[in-house]
């Protein structure tokens, strides 16, 4: 085990444990103190991340968007989802190879567009975080049959 004390380009001091065979260590010693400290590194992040929820929040905005509803947290993280699955959704529903694949689900221009215009109602910021990582496909049958129950009901 062999530590070694570097300066990181934050002029935060560490020490950090560098393994592997002995002349790739300094190398390996003088790339860790090209970048930030954990500490640093994690605050660049958290900041990075706040940008883009920032940045998310300003695009909804522009896009006319209802307002999400949570706790501030939420939301601020929400509106970063919201924007990753409507751009994903927009590029999958405009992009003519997977039309036969919607057909397959019975997903047809008319209810896409219904869905579509589900998820641009969907407000619950809790809503966009459980399904950010959601298939675009699964995301559209969900809010095609929201669609169809609220239909059947109403
Ligand atoms: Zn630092």
């Amino acid at each position: 085990m062999a530590w070694h004390n570097l300066t990181y380009a934050c002029g935060h001091e560490g020490r950090e444990q560098i393994l592997g065979p002995v002349n790739n260590r300094a190398w390996i010693a003088e790339r860790s103190a090209a970048g930030l400290c954990p500490d640093c590194y994690k605050e660049s992040q958290n900041k990075r991340r706040e940008e883009e929820n920032c940045k998310a929040a300003e695009a909804a905005a522009k896009q006319g968007l209802k307002n999400l509803v949570g706790t501030s947290k939420q939301i601020a993280y929400a509106e970063t989802c919201r924007q990753k699955l409507l751009k994903r959704i927009e590029q999958y529903i405009t992009d003519e190879s997977k039309h036969s694949r919607l057909h397959r689900y019975g997903l047809y221009q008319e209810n896409i567009s219904a869905a579509n215009e589900f998820l641009h109602q969907q407000t619950s910021a809790g809503w966009w975080i459980d399904n950010r990582e959601e298939t675009v496909l699964d995301v559209l049958l969900k809010a095609a049959s929201a669609t169809n129950n609220s239909e059947r009901e109403g």
